[in-house]
């Protein structure tokens, strides 16, 4: 018998006060829409989606979930792809789409005060309106801000700034009993006893509901220019990156894509990049409050592109150009997706490593036949390893797989790496954390589990759970 409790209807019936009738719903398409997320998990739907708007109805669902055991699963706007937001042992869904107001622009302080279901790309609208920036820029415009802090979302400009966590000032969360717990604030610098904050980023919906939060601004630098590098080899591509860092410059964003990925984009934006004829391709981003600032950085990486014997250099100084080629970068993950079933792998190595680690995701891609198309945030080591299913059948395609899967954490780890960079274990790469971590630190995490959520009623079923 489970140990869950189920949401009967007298349970709906206190939700419904709880939230407003229009607040809470069974009815099946949302059952079925907050039942999947962007992972190919199969579908999880909840028994019940539940919308609450404010902290206090968060605190009071929880505290009934926690009466009658009933799991919740927090949601933001399902965009994780490792299920993470999937109600695996059914209960309620708890969306937080409605939450989402953004408090505060703090121009003195430098901070913005958000709810957790804003989504990323009004906030960068918002904070640009007042000359600033909120650096993490992940590449689902749409994630909410409580998933982006949720699993320490990452993204372009990782190599400059750090992720989200490095964002983080201020949480306010609710905790699996229903109680309200307020953490660090309008603070550059805390020092005071554990961090707490820094458990539940990244806790992936697994500690507490992220409720409020306080996130770091910096101003938004005035120019920004992106240059798109054909070379002929990947190792050539990547020592490039490693030259580039040496000469001190540091790019907000550098990118790896591979002339597959090129092509890929080119068929699915239906128009051209600059040069698709090469085995790999780098995107290099700088940017400064001047235009001599761009300039001077142009010309150290002009350099470093000629002395790495770089094939040619298409440099885009117009918004415009440099919208086309980020489109074209962004777009890849639903390219894929619209040609091919594909499954992904997040692993993280040491920026140097990347050529290694790409060299072992091509000989696993021919040892078993599929494609695989490595696309790095090279800047910080970050791969995402997008594997397509190409010509296989229905049986190879889903036996070799979690080959496949493994193979690539393996070569991962092997140099140092980590399973995910950015997307978080949820449930699809659960079954690789001992490979990684061994039982002391999961054992670990287990101990502070059961010191938040003694009953595991919160996301249960996802990390190592
Ligand atoms: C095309 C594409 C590109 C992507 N690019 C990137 C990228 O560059 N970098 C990157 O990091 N990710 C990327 N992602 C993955 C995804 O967008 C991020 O993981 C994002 O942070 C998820 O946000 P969400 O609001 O959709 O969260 P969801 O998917 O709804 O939830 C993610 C996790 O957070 C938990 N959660 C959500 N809200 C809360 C809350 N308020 N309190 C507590 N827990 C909560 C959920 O339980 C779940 O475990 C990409 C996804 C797609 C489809």
């Amino acid at each position: 018998m489970s140990k869950y409790g189920r949401v009967t209807p007298e349970t709906r019936t206190r939700l419904a006060e709880i939230v407003g009738e229009k607040n809470v719903s069974d009815a099946e398409e949302d059952l079925e829409k907050h039942g999947i997320d962007e992972s190919l998990e199969p579908p999880y739907p909840p028994e019940l989606v539940v919308f609450p708007a404010s902290t206090e109805q968060v605190s009071a669902v929880m505290k009934l979930a926690h009466e009658k055991r009933i799991p919740v699963t927090p949601q933001g706007s399902r965009t994780g792809l490792s299920g993470g937001s999937l109600p695996v042992r059914g209960g309620v869904a708890l969306s937080l789409e409605k939450m989402n107001k953004i408090i505060e622009i703090d121009e003195e302080n430098l901070m913005a005060v958000v709810e957790p279901g804003v989504l990323i790309m009004d906030l960068h609208e918002e904070t640009e309106k007042h000359g600033l920036l909120y650096p993490p820029d992940p590449g689902q415009d749409s994630g909410s801000l409580g998933g982006n802090i949720s699993t320490n979302a990452g993204g372009v400009r990782g190599m400059k700034y750090g992720v989200t966590r490095d964002f983080v000032q201020g949480l306010e969360a609710v905790l699996p009993s229903g109680e309200v717990i307020s953490l660090g604030g309008k603070l550059v610098k805390n020092s005071t006893a554990y961090s707490l904050i820094d458990l539940i980023i990244g806790s992936e919906g697994t500690l507490a509901i992220v409720t409020r939060a306080t996130l770091r601004l910096v101003p938004k630098p005035r120019h920004t220019a992106l240059v798109y590098v054909p070379f002929d080899s990947t190792r050539a591509a990547a020592e490039t990156v490693s030259e580039i860092v040496r000469r001190k410059v540091v790019p907000f964003a550098l990118e790896y894509m591979p002339r597959h990925a090129v092509e890929t984009a080119e068929r699915y934006l239906e128009r051209k990049l600059p040069d698709n004829t090469h085995p790999a391709y780098l995107l290099i981003s700088v940017e400064g409050n001047s235009e001599e600032e761009i300039e001077a950085q142009l010309e150290t990486v002009g350099e470093v592109l000629a002395d790495m014997e770089a094939l040619d250099a298409y440099v885009a100084d117009t918004q415009a150009r440099q919208q086309h080629l980020w489109e074209a970068r962004k777009c890849l993950f639903d390219a894929y997706k619209a040609y091919w079933e594909i499954d992904e792998v997040d692993a993280c190595v040491p920026r140097a490593r990347i050529p290694d680690y790409i060299e072992g995701a091509e000989a696993t891609a021919e040892r078993h036949g599929v494609i695989i198309s490595n696309l790095g945030h090279a800047g910080d080591g970050n791969v995402h390893s997008i594997i397509a299913r190409g010509d296989l059948d229905d049986e190879t395609w889903p036996s070799i797989l979690p080959t496949v899967i493994g193979e690539l954490i393996d070569v991962a780890l092997k140099m140092g790496g980590t399973i995910s960079g950015e997307h978080g274990v949820g449930l699809t790469k659960k079954q690789y954390l001992q490979g990684q971590l061994g039982a002391t630190q999961i054992d670990l995490m287990r101990e502070i589990k059961k010191a938040f959520d003694p009953l595991n009623i919160l996301n249960p079923g996802k990390v190592f759970d």
